[in-house]
């Protein structure tokens, strides 16, 4: 019987489900007809790659995924060792009964950042500047193919939040703070989806992220201590919520988004993970979205009156499977005796495993489990380089230029501040570990590296500008920013200019005419000194020589902002649909200029 484990010996090797000339509806229902209460849940549940210290679990539990989270590698962080790593997991799962394959998810939301040496693409902010969807979409494409020769099939990516309040530290990770550029973008999950198909070479399952609202919280109602914005909790009628919040996942689902992962958030009050009305009704029912829900990162542990009644709850609400992701063991007895004793019922279990194993068979994982090394020559390559300059160059943002840009060939110039010389800030978080960090990243080309390979003329640099230095130059340079952070940490109450930023400013562009770049996850509030040029580059990503083609004239400014550049911190949240409206920079402005 279903509550009966391991009693049965493998099923023929000619099981229906084993035949790929059958419709993947046909194989999933076989396979659930062999399967025990037990290998069920373990297909819903999701480890960390870390907490699995004993490979057996994986058929012992019949563990349906594993994944790293932000920074978490393996000792050989290598694409051949990622593979290693990977392709392990995946004989251990087929060591199971029934022989299922795992799926191995990760973030790769700029690239696939968590290995060095990879091509690193400006996060969302800059690619919803660019408001180019095919853009977007090879840029899911070659992180797809980074992806692949790693082994890893699944990506925690897009972001599809709409960024309500830039104090927010995930702004950057968002497209923009309306629901247009989220939903024209939704096509990088045809990126990395495949045009072909999921099973086809170089494809990985793309996750709409994080359902539903995680953009739109109100400030400082979070009840974890320290975010302001993270995980709190958004306060909008039905009719607010589905105008701003859901358009891009009804695209998502649209384009066949093979999950959905559930936001930290809280809407008026309630959890996500406990939300079955926006869970099943609205994202399974209404927009017929066929693929899985996964939690987020212990995001069941936060539902309230105990782990027995958050794992109900969580599963109950729609949650197909649980990023647990450390105590496993933990969550298959809980969730087991939640079925047993009938307050989970059976038909809800095999609703979430018919949902995992589509997306399994999509994958084409039960004929191909193992990495395609193919793929690793890929990886960090020139094709890859030249995409990620290329959308580096229409991310950039012109909001101010009284004619001093482009700077004609040859020109000397003087460039100051941090963020000019820094790879790891110009990357943001989500960068080599989970917050970023400064430094350099392998592979990388700093905004100053890469001025010195196109400019032609002479580039002298100085992290904090002394007075008189720029006046030798005939423009000064001066980067700005801000250091990398991700969630939480990045939450913000205010968005002024650090000190030794402010400071490089008004020397700089005492000295002469001067050009100011920001590198920052969102708008920042600058000093009032008067300034020549006036560029918004977001986070970059690898390719630093991007900025320079555009600075110089290669290559035209076309961005636009994704978001509204506020005068002042008390104007916040700030949006361009919302009044009363008094941006410095309103949503959608950006001048252009001709190479
Ligand atoms: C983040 C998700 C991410 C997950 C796995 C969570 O903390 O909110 O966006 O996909 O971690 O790394």
């Amino acid at each position: 019987s279903a509550a009966t484990p391991f009693t049965t010996g493998a099923p023929a090797a000619n099981a229906p489900y084993r035949n790929a000339a059958l419709p993947v509806d046909a194989r999933v229902n076989d396979l659930l007809l062999h399967m025990t209460l037990d290998e069920k849940i373990g297909q819903m549940t999701q480890a960390e790659r870390a907490a699995v210290r004993d490979l057996n679990d994986m058929a012992v539990f019949g563990i349906g995924s594993v994944l790293s989270g932000g920074g978490s590698a393996p000792a050989d962080n290598t694409p051949q060792g990622w593979a290693a790593m990977v392709d392990a997991f995946q004989a251990a799962a087929l060591r199971s009964r029934l022989g299922i394959p795992m799926l191995y998810g990760t973030d790769a939301v700029h690239g696939h950042n968590n290995v060095p040496g990879a091509t690193l693409f400006p996060h969302n902010i800059g690619l919803g500047a660019s408001g180019d969807p095919d853009l977007a979409r090879r840029v899911g494409r070659a992180t797809a193919e980074e992806m692949a020769g790693t082994g890893v099939r699944w990506n925690f990516s897009p972001c599809l939040c709409v960024a309500r309040d830039v104090r927010w530290g995930r702004t950057y990770e968002s497209f923009g703070e309306t629901p247009a550029l989220p939903t024209a973008l939704s096509t990088i999950i045809d990126g990395y989806q495949g045009a072909g198909g999921l099973a086809q070479p170089g494809a990985v399952l793309a996750t709409a992220k994080h359902y539903l609202g995680d953009g739109g919280t109100a400030f400082g109602s979070s009840v974890t201590e320290g975010y302001l914005l993270d995980q709190g909790d958004t306060r909008l009628s039905e009719a607010e919520l589905r105008r701003v919040h859901l358009p891009p996942f009804r695209a998502a689902v649209a384009r066949n988004v093979g999950s959905v992962m559930v936001s930290f958030s809280g809407w008026n009050g309630t959890k996500l993970h406990a939300h079955r009305y926006l869970l099943t009704d609205v994202l399974k029912k209404e927009l017929g979205f066929t693929g899985f829900v996964v939690s987020d990162w212990a995001g069941v542990d936060q539902i309230p009156g105990g782990y027995p009644a958050a794992v109900r709850a969580a599963i109950n609400a729609g949650i197909d499977m649980v990023m647990v992701p450390n105590e496993y063991v933990r969550f298959v007895d809980t969730l087991s005796a939640e079925v047993r004793a009938g307050r989970v019922p059976m038909s809800r279990i095999d609703d979430a495993v018919a949902r995992i194993l589509r997306q399994k068979f999509r994958l084409g994982l039960f004929e191909r489990p193992m990495t395609d090394a193919s793929f690793q020559r890929t990886f960090g390559s020139a094709g890859h380089r030249a995409l990620a300059r290329e959308a580096v160059q229409k991310s950039l943002v012109l909001l101010r230029n009284d004619g001093v840009l482009p700077l004609p060939p040859g020109a000397r110039v003087f460039v100051a501040g941090q963020s000019a010389d820094d790879v790891g800030r110009q990357s943001g978080g989500w960068t080599l570990t989970w917050q970023g960090q400064n430094g350099p990243v392998p592979g990388g080309t700093s905004l100053l590296a890469g001025l010195r390979e196109v400019g032609g003329g002479t580039v002298t640099y100085a992290r904090a500008a002394q007075p008189g230095q720029a006046r030798a130059a005939d423009v000064g340079l001066v980067v700005v920013g801000e250091t990398p952070y991700a969630e939480g940490k990045g939450d913000r109450a205010s968005l002024a200019l650090n000190a030794e930023d402010t400071a490089n400013i008004r020397t700089v562009c005492a000295d002469g005419p001067c050009v100011v770049v920001t590198v920052s996850g969102r708008p920042l509030i600058l000093p009032g000194t008067p300034m020549n040029a006036l560029v918004a580059a977001w986070l970059p990503g690898s390719e630093g020589a991007g900025l320079a083609d555009v600075l110089y004239g290669r290559a035209p400014f076309t961005g636009r902002l994704p978001v509204s550049w506020p005068r002042s911190d008390d104007q916040l949240p700030l949006n361009a649909d919302t009044r009363p409206y008094d941006p410095l920079f309103p949503a959608g402005f950006g001048l252009t200029t001709r190479p």
